[in-house]
């Protein structure tokens, strides 16, 4: 998927600050923080929106969850706290049309998020 911004930079045809990287996933810094500690963390296949996830891609989830928690204990957030978010389609805020996890934390995050 040429055209997809996060495709590209899984395969480092554009720039970003890498964190972490193996055969499934990617993870980089985002360009806005909207934190102290604001990363996403992508997977490898081009996947459009949580909507497009087959039963069979689900074990992806797993593993960009488990590199989000050792981002989080590798930035010093495992007892501070953290938070794990992914945006769906126009209401719940998604932007680039290829699944991430946004891993935030470094501050208090609040509740009902707007
Ligand atoms: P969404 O709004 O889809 O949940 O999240 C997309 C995120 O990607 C936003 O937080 C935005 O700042 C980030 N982003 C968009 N384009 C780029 C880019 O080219 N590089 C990086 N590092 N982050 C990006
Ligand atoms: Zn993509």
């Amino acid at each position: 998927m040429m055209s997809c911004i996060f495709c590209q930079i899984a395969n480092q045809e554009i720039k970003a600050e890498l964190t972490y990287q193996d055969h499934l996933v990617v993870a980089f810094k985002d360009l806005a923080p909207q934190a102290p500690v604001h990363q996403l963390i992508i997977p490898r296949l081009h996947i459009k929106t949580l909507n497009d996830l087959k039963q069979e891609e689900s074990s992806l989830i797993g593993h960009m969850v488990y590199i989000a928690q050792q981002l989080a204990s590798e930035n010093k957030l495992t007892d501070r706290g953290y938070r794990i978010v992914s945006n769906c389609n126009s209401e719940g805020g998604q932007n680039v049309f290829h699944i991430h996890l946004h891993l935030l934390g470094g501050r208090q995050m609040n509740w009902p998020p707007g």
